[in-house]
């Protein structure tokens, strides 16, 4: 069998969203599951819209999402300590502006075997013609005319200055026909495709015809893309017919729509990948959630790593009916993956958040602890300095629930600082056994100790388990948070609990 070679080939006009790295995860599992080779080419014809920024903001997708290419654009840095993009690979250069020698000369090839030819026709020469076609109840397309156009009529335009386009010649009455990998098998009438246009005046190659003189030239066997494509796929068939070229195998990709139904949407879902970055999703989640977007195993298997999905990852296994979106399950999936990490990972993650959020991140030992204590409680990395920043904090902040709530338990908690000074040792077991004994001889309900001290130790009502916050905070900073605790709730108190 010949080597499989894929390609992630995204127009870098915009941000990096949730389709475009469900397709290239797709492309990258099928690659590596068959020690295949995964390609990122940069289809920047469009020369207005397309961004470096764009490009490196796909390139930082893909990295987030641990999605590696063998051969494609790399970053290097310059002399003058410029960053700047190269190719790198056998059949670069992989911008598709850094290409137009070589479709000038497939184009070239295709005029010589009389399979496209130069058209001159005008943009209102072409208008006119669609409006007449359209008044007329016939389909809307080039009619053909420069086809027959005789060598002396094209030298009159020419010398007239009209700068051609190049239109590849539709073969009339031939059905095209090609077996999707997920679809089965899609057959077209090229009555049904009018000539369309290759390379514009100035040069610059059409997608259908750039993507498949790249999809060759880089000889990829297998072209894995969005649905959306599927209508260009048989005019992409018939320029490989036309060149005598090998045809790949072709796959396309259901939608992805969110669970209204709807074509996503910026605030569902189509946001861009580093967005979620940023949100504190980890790679592992997202890359588990994308794989499940119109693929699943038998067994409907939901929790995958990445090695399981590389191994188990096939198109015959894709769904062609759309793929829903459902953020809920994507938030679901990141706790799952979190809840794998180590604390010490956890913490490397979400450094960042944690000094945007203002947290002292030293010593590290010390925060993970705090990470240790709450991990089965985070749903995204961003959740962790809420979940944790008080008992990193200097000092806590009541509100004035909480201190409504304590305004009933001052004696309580006047008896837990005394405790709290005494414990021998200041461990969890420890002080859970003491404040048990404490309620007992007090004749109090557990609750009505535990919740006070936890109101004052931590200023919330829920929090990590009591008496191992406690013992995290150490001796020290409890008696003094619940001294401050008192002395707030004194003031409008009743302490009639004991
Ligand atoms: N540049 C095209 C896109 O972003 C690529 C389509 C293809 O994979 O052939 O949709």
């Amino acid at each position: 069998m010949s080597e499989v070679r894929v390609r992630f080939a995204p127009s870098p006009t915009g941000y990096f969203h949730i389709g475009s790295a469900r397709t290239a995860l797709y492309n990258w599992l099928f690659a590596r599951g068959r020690q295949g080779k995964f390609v990122l080419r940069i289809e920047d014809t469009d020369e207005v819209r397309s961004t470096v920024g764009s490009i490196k903001s796909i390139m930082k997708g893909l990295n987030y999402l641990g999605i590696d290419w063998d051969e494609g654009p790399a970053i290097v840095r310059d002399a003058s300590g410029e960053d700047r993009l190269i190719s790198k690979g056998e059949f670069g250069p992989y911008f598709q502006t850094l290409r137009k020698n070589f479709y000038n000369q497939w184009a070239d090839k295709l005029l010589e075997k009389k399979k496209a030819y130069l058209c001159f026709c005008t943009k209102d020469e072409l208008e006119d013609m669609r409006k007449k076609q359209i008044e007329k109840g016939e389909r809307v397309g080039y009619d053909g005319r420069c086809r027959r156009l005789t060598p002396r009529e094209r030298e009159k335009f020419l010398s007239h200055g009209r700068t051609p386009v190049v239109r590849f010649a539709v073969p009339a009455g031939k059905r095209i026909t090609f077996s999707d990998s997920i679809r089965g098998e899609i057959s077209v009438n090229s009555e049904e495709i009018s000539d369309f246009v290759i390379l514009r005046a100035n040069g610059t190659p059409m997608y259908n015809f750039a993507c498949v003189v790249d999809d060759h030239m880089m000889k990829i066997s297998d072209v894995i893309r969005g649905e959306d494509h599927i209508s260009n796929t048989p005019k992409q068939i018939l320029i490989y017919e036309a060149l005598g070229w090998d045809i790949p195998n072709f796959a396309h990709l259901t939608m992805i729509l969110d669970v209204d139904g709807r074509r996503l949407s910026k605030r569902k879902g189509a946001r861009s990948l580093l967005e979620y970055e940023d949100d504190g999703f980890v790679r592992e989640a997202l890359v588990n959630y994308l794989a499940l977007l119109g693929w699943g195993t038998k067994e409907s298997q939901n929790i995958f790593d990445v090695g399981e999905l590389v191994s188990k990852f096939s198109l015959g296994r894709c769904t062609s009916s759309s793929a829903i979106f459902d953020n809920q399950k994507l938030l679901w999936l990141n706790a799952q993956h979190i809840k794998k990490l180590s604390a010490a990972e956890i913490y490397r993650r979400s450094y960042r958040i944690l000094k945007e959020a203002g947290l002292d991140v030293y010593p590290a030992e010390k925060v993970q602890a705090a990470i240790s204590l709450e991990r089965e409680k985070i749903k995204k990395l961003s959740d962790i300095p809420n979940l944790i920043g008080f008992m990193l904090a200097e000092k806590v902040e009541y509100d004035k629930d909480v201190l409504a709530l304590g305004g009933d338990c001052a004696e309580v908690l006047k008896g837990l600082l005394k405790l709290m000074k005494n414990i021998e040792i200041f461990k969890s077991a420890e002080i859970e056994k003491e404040v048990r004994r404490f309620s007992k001889e007090n004749n109090l309900k557990t609750k009505f100790v535990f919740h006070p001290l936890r109101w004052a130790v931590s200023g919330r009502s829920r929090g990590p388990s009591l008496f191992e916050m406690c013992e995290f905070m150490g001796r020290e900073k409890v008696v003094e948070r619940i001294s401050v605790f008192l002395e707030k709730i004194e003031k409008g108190g009743r302490g009639e609990l004991l």
